[in-house]
């Protein structure tokens, strides 16, 4: 039993291919691939035909699949065992397989691509279930067509690959190829999941956070690093800009009408997030508002917020309930840490009444009082961003 060895079978989406280049594709998500595994010790991913196969340790692999299941881009995925297309060699491994746990029914699933392999599929099909019926002589085990118990599956190529387990990737496209786009980051549970969706959808992410230092404590600003590092796993590594705000905060709170503070808040954080983003090679910003949430995420609100920008603004949690954002939360890993109840700096100054269907004109009145300095503040907070590296 020469050769034998354990890889990580990688399928990818021939739907998302559609309308991309194939190549630009595939190379993204092979280096998406090995950047999701670069804390292991003995990787070497590799392009096949149609597969992307990810060799890796014994010990590694179940580390490793769940670290490329997360990959954007990777539909699905099997642990397999390689050896030569031999079928001496390939019988003890379907062997193997069948082993793995109890079955009354199965069927051998074969894919050869090899054309040199001296059987055809349903010939290799017929003699490894026949060895399998054999080895578990007198158990009464059966060959179904439709609905065993347990699929082996044998794929022959230059070697060949068997396996029987298939986990589920999370679809989508390689993060890259859809550009950059900075996401307005808090540490609520909304805007952690507009970045992962986003970056399903192949963004590159950074973030920008901004932190109204003391309104805000530290470890409200430690739990927005934790939850960009939470979304790493999905994302890839991006920056975080950590802006202070708390200038810009406390004078809207002293000079604007009351009703528009939220407001012109926002208006603040989508500019100065702009230039971020523009300075940094986005050519979006990202918000996690959903409409009619609450009372800035109108349609008149987001309008108010969305037009001081030149930029497109994506918002695709905007159809969606409070629930299913809570349960991509969940589901992703992001939920525990957005409701530890550090405050953020939206909330400390909440008016009583907030506008809830501002005029655009009325907005840029209330903000005239801001508007003398505003330049010069922007700038100031750019220029004092911390930039985080996840
Ligand atoms: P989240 O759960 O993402 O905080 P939210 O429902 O609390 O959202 P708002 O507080 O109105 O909504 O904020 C709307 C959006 O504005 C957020 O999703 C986020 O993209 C952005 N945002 C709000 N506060 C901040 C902040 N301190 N730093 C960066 N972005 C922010
Ligand atoms: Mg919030």
């Amino acid at each position: 039993m020469e050769n034998r060895e354990h890889v990580i079978l990688v399928r990818y989406g021939e739907i998302a291919l559609k309308g991309l280049n194939r190549h630009t594709f595939i190379d993204l998500l092979v280096k998406n691939i090995r950047g999701a595994l670069s804390h292991l010790e003995s990787v070497k991913v590799e392009k096949i035909q149609g597969r992307i196969i990810v060799h890796i340790s014994d010990t590694e692999l179940d580390q490793g699949v769940d670290a490329v299941s997360r990959v954007f881009g990777v539909v699905s995925l099997s642990p397999a065992t390689v050896v030569d297309s031999q079928m001496e060699q390939i019988e003890p491994v379907v062997l193997e397989e069948a082993d793995r746990a109890p079955f009354d029914s199965f069927k051998i699933c074969v894919k050869r691509s090899d054309k040199r392999f001296p059987m055809t599929s349903p010939e290799i099909g017929r003699h490894l279930g026949g060895v399998v019926l054999k080895h578990y002589d007198g158990q009464g085990k059966k060959v179904k067509m439709k609905g065993a118990d347990r699929e082996i599956w044998v794929e022959v190529r230059e070697s060949a690959y068997i396996y029987s387990q298939f986990v589920k990737g999370r679809g989508g496209l390689p993060v890259g190829c859809s550009g950059q786009a900075a996401l307005l980051l808090s540490g609520g549970i909304d805007s952690p999941v507009a970045g992962y969706m986003m970056a399903k959808r192949g963004v590159k992410l950074t973030a920008v956070y901004f932190h109204s230092f003391p309104f805000t404590s530290d470890r409200a600003k430690e739990k927005v690093v934790d939850l960009a590092r939470i979304m790493t796993r999905y994302t890839g590594h991006f920056d975080l800009y950590v802006v202070p705000f708390t200038d810009i905060q406390t004078k809207i709170v002293e000079v604007c009408p009351e009703r528009q503070t939220t407001l012109i808040i926002r208006r603040f954080m989508m500019r100065i997030a702009e230039i971020i983003a523009r300075k940094t090679g986005s050519l979006s910003l990202i918000t996690g508002e959903s409409l009619g949430q609450v009372a800035s995420q109108t349609q008149e609100s987001l309008s108010a917020t969305g037009s001081v920008v030149g930029m497109e603004v994506l918002r695709p949690l905007i159809g969606m309930d409070k629930q299913e954002i809570v349960e991509i939360a969940q589901d992703i890993g992001t939920f525990e840490t957005s409701i530890l109840p550090y405050e953020d700096c939206c909330t400390i100054f909440v008016p009583k009444h907030p506008e809830t269907h501002p005029n655009l004109k009325k907005i840029a009145a209330g903000e005239a009082a801001m508007m003398d300095d505003a330049e010069r503040m922007i700038q100031e907070a750019v220029d004092q961003a911390e930039k985080i590296r996840l």
